[in-house]
């Protein structure tokens, strides 16, 4: 590991200040992605500024029903609070299936949405990788690439996003808040907030050099909707997803009155799945029904040479899981109208 600087900021002013006197510093949220990427040379700050000191650290109801969650409260306490359970099960149970319980009792909220692919060749600084250093090529493309991206991916590169998390709150529509010193703070839809690659596949989200994630803000749950998260992998712990699936589904009077549905390891990015979305809204869940809207997404799928099975595991998951849920909606008892 290359030697760095350590600042241990105790406001979000002083973290900002210390980026800015420090370019190209990074951020240390629980440190189980940073720091081993660190070990390895993928990461090479000069300094890092730690946040842990930060007042980030509550889950809070807004009055209306959000939720806004502190970037640095972490992913197990997050799984775990009594208002995400309840409310927004997806979130808990994506939280549940990433990493392990000793990582999700260290890892934060904001250092989840900013993990790095776990693509080998960008964790392994012998080989070409356009994301760890543009220009280099990508060994991926020819190479190992089993596990890689199906939607949305580019030349340049063809990297998944591996954070659970991130799928379900782009399902549940949350928000992410950014911090920007003197340019204040701006909220960003988290299906908005990381990328597709394009011609520049080293960032991998939308936030500007300084900015620190500050919360994650859910909107008021109806208490109609019914939502779920399923993670497909090569071991039933401790594994990334090969595909996953987040939805969140509400019916009135047997037709679709809201659907939101996600995929995770298929793309940069949490793939929100708005073809099949458009497809249900109104219409009759029927198994038919749903079948035709997912296909339908996934007829954009490009597959690699090694990874066309995920199309047909994502489509397995998201038929089942919509499936899953029109039983359960079926069961609530209905929504009373508002007008
Ligand atoms: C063996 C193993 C298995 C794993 N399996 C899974 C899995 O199945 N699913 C899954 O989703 N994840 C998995 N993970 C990843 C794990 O969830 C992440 O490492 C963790 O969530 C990162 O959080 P952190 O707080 O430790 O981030 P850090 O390592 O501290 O930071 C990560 C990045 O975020 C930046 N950062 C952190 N906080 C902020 C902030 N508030 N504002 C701005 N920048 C910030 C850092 O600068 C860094 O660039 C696994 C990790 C390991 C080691
Ligand atoms: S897929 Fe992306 S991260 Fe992986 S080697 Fe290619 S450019 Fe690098």
């Amino acid at each position: 590991m290359k030697p760095f600087g350590y600042v241990r900021a105790t406001s979000l002013q002083e973290a900002a200040a210390a980026y800015a006197r420090r370019p190209g510093s990074r951020y240390l949220g629980g440190g189980t992605n940073l720091v081993d990427l660190m070990k390895h040379d993928v990461e090479t700050p000069g300094t890092l500024i730690d946040l842990t000191r930060l007042p980030l650290h509550e889950v809070e109801e807004q009055p209306a029903g959000a939720l806004r969650v502190g970037a640095l409260v972490p992913n197990s306490d997050l799984a775990a609070h009594p208002l995400v359970r309840s409310r927004y099960p997806a979130l808990s149970q994506a939280l549940l299936a990433g990493a392990s319980g000793q990582l999700r009792n260290v890892a934060t909220t904001g250092g989840n949405l900013l993990q790095r692919t776990r693509c080998p060749y960008f964790q392994d600084v012998s080989k070409p990788c356009n994301k760890r250093e543009p220009g280099t090529g990508c060994g991926a493309r020819d190479g190992v690439h089993r596990d890689h991206a199906v939607l949305g991916h580019s030349e340049q590169c063809i990297a998944t996003h591996p954070s659970d998390m991130a799928v379900a709150l782009a399902a549940l529509d949350a928000e992410i808040e950014l911090y920007g010193g003197e340019q204040g703070t701006r909220r960003v839809a988290a299906t908005e907030f990381h990328r597709l690659p394009g011609e520049e596949p080293e960032r991998d989200t939308v936030i500007r050099p300084g900015e620190i994630i500050t919360a994650v803000v859910l909107p008021p749950a109806s208490t109609g909707a019914v939502s779920r998260y399923r993670k497909a992998r090569d071991r039933a712990s401790y594994a990334f997803a090969l595909a996953s699936v987040a939805a969140v589904l509400e019916l009135d009077d047997g037709r679709v009155r809201h659907v939101s549905l996600a995929f995770g390891g298929l793309a940069h990015r949490p793939w929100r799945a708005t073809t099949a979305e458009e497809r249900l809204i109104g219409a009759e869940p029927t198994d038919d029904a749903v079948r035709g809207a997912v296909e339908a997404e996934l007829a954009r799928a490009r597959p690699l040479r090694d990874n066309a099975f995920k199309v047909g595991l994502a489509r397995r998951l998201a038929c089942d899981v919509l499936g899953d849920l029109v039983r359960a909606a079926g069961e609530r008892p209905p929504v009373p109208r508002t007008s």
